[in-house]
Order: C-alpha cells, then sequence, then structure tokens
C-alpha cells in the first residue's frame, strides 16, 4: 500500500491509501539535524508501504533535493535519493503546495483544465495543475506567488524581500498589522478571533488581509486564466466565514473575459491537504 506524507515545521503528517492517518510532532526534534532526518527515515519506512509520496514545505528540487526551507532549516541540502536509499522503498518528492494542488485535482476538481491552489498560512504558496500534471517549473520551483511583490519597498518577507504578497498575506503578516494597530502581541487564530468578536482593529486586520488576498488573486486570474481556484490553508481555515465573499469580490474586480471562466472554491482537505497531495502524485508517478 502507498502512502503520502507532509513534513512540516510542527508535524509529519501521513495518510495511507485506505484512509488511514497519523501526525508525528517534530518540533522538538526540527533544531538536531540527526534527529529529525532519522525521525523521517523511521517515518518512510513504517508499515513497509509499497511507495511513498513526500511533500515538503520549501524549494525542493524534481530530483529530491531541498535547497531551502524557511520553516525547516535543518532540511537545507538534504538530497531525498541519499537520505532514502539504503530504504529500497520507491518514492516522489515535491513542494508540499504543488503536491497539494495535485490532490485538490486528484479527489476533488477532476473537471478542472487549470487548477491554481492558494494556501494561506504561516507563508502563502501556490501550485498548479495543467490538464492532470503538476506544473513544476524547469528546476521545481513554480508558482512561487507568494512572493510576487505586490507593494514596492513594502513590509519585510521571511524570503528577505520586500513587499512580497506573502509579507500581507500569512500567519505573520496579520501578526505584524495587529500589533502595529494595537500594540499587541498575538498570534493570528487570536487576532482572527477576535474580529469574529467584533473588535474594531481586528477587524481593520482583517479587511487589509482581504483587501491584499482579493488583489492578489485578481492576478492570478489574469496571468493564469484558470478555470478553478481553491483556497487553502491554515488563515483560510480559521477566518472561514469572514472569507466567503472573496470569490465573488475578485470575480468582480477581475478583467470580464477571464472572470467569465474562473470558479473560486475553498479546499475540504482540511490538514492533511499536503499529505493527500503527495499520495495522490505517488499513486500517479509510481504506478506509471
Ligand atoms: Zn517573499
Amino acid at each position: 500500500m502507498i502512502k503520502g506524507i507532509d513534513i512540516g515545521g510542527t508535524f509529519i503528517k501521513v495518510l495511507w491509501e485506505d484512509g488511514r492517518s497519523e501526525k508525528h510532532y517534530i518540533r522538538d526534534i526540527k533544531n538536531d539535524k540527526e534527529k529529525l532526518l532519522n525521525k523521517i527515515k523511521e517515518v518512510v519506512k513504517e508499515g513497509n508501504p509499497a511507495g511513498v509520496g513526500i511533500a515538503v514545505a520549501g524549494f525542493t528540487s524534481l530530483e529530491g533535493k531541498v535547497y531551502k526551507s524557511p520553516n525547516i532549516p535543518n532540511l537545507d541540502g538534504v538530497d531525498f535519493r541519499e537520505l532514502l536509499g539504503e530504504t529500497s522503498i520507491p518514492f516522489v518528492v515535491g513542494n508540499d503546495v504543488s503536491l497539494g494542488a495535485f490532490g485538490e485535482w486528484y479527489y476533488d476538481n477532476r473537471d478542472s483544465d487549470i487548477l491554481l491552489l492558494v494556501a494561506v498560512g504561516t507563508g502563502l504558496g501556490g501550485g498548479l495543475v495543467y490538464k492532470g500534471e503538476v506544473f513544476f517549473g524547469v528546476c521545481g520551483s513554480a508558482l512561487e506567488i507568494g512572493h510576487h511583490i505586490i507593494r514596492k519597498d513594502g513590509e519585510v518577507c521571511n524570503c528577505g524581500r520586500k513587499g512580497c504578497w506573502e509579507a500581507y498575506c500569512s500567519s505573520y503578516g496579520i501578526e505584524r498589522e495587529y500589533k502595529k494597530l494595537k500594540g499587541e502581541e498575538l498570534k493570528d487564530y487570536e487576532i482572527i478571533e477576535r474580529a469574529k468578536e467584533g473588535e474594531k482593529e481586528a477587524l481593520e486586520v482583517v479587511r487589509l488581509f482581504k483587501d491584499y488576498l482579493s488583489v492578489g488573486l485578481m492576478s492570478m486570474v489574469h496571468i493564469f486564466n484558470p478555470d478553478r481556484i481553491v483556497l487553502a490553508g491554515g488563515v483560510v481555515q480559521t477566518m472561514g466565514e469572514l472569507l466567503k465573499d472573496i470569490p465573488k469580490r475578485v470575480k468582480e474586480i477581475s478583467e470580464s473575459l477571464p472572470s467569465s471562466c474562473v470558479e473560486i472554491r475553498f479546499s475540504k482537505a482540511g490538514e492533511f491537504m499536503g499529505a493527500r497531495g503527495a499520495l495522490a502524485y505517488a499513486l500517479k508517478k509510481l504506478k506509471e
């Protein structure tokens, strides 16, 4: 049986072909490279799978080398071919949001020809599936849409540049805006909770987030002319109802031709989106 694995900053999540799932907490070991890599090997081998799909948060080559993982720096430079060479388990590796997009297409959106996944959580990532194939780019790093500049000389992004879309639409973007307005350091979900309770400053932060989200999505509609945009990620899930007008709003501000072709939906995958995408991708690639 094949399984999908999603290596994130807090958990390694696993989803098997038969629907079984597991979560392994790794935040306490992610700063110890040896422990982290041993844990990954152990999770890959567990249950003796026939094949494994591996989703990694960060810049990951098509051959399986992680060039840069901002949230898990100990994965920088790790080559999965070397790491898993001794296990003889067939595997595929890819960026978590690119594979997540494939999972969206594979399980929920087979009728889509061009599907764009936009995931907003700690960062903002994108993935594109074109006629059933993931668009990885030449090196595997396409769709880094979170780092397209939405405001020249704007707020600092985790990538080091200024004014990226992610600098506004991410958990840390929300936390920074709230601190500027209210002077308090809260977590994104606490701020969103306050917005739901009607607090003025929190609602202002949500308003700003939605403005940047809408404008960025409008650009995506103009650039890719997709038939489906799927919104996902922790921040999107937590905001829930607060974002229900986003699909209509994005369609209204976009050009009429691409706007007429696109449907904007919210993901149903939940927290196993990356693992589900890795599983779907492994099912496709390892059975080909
Ligand atoms: Zn950036």
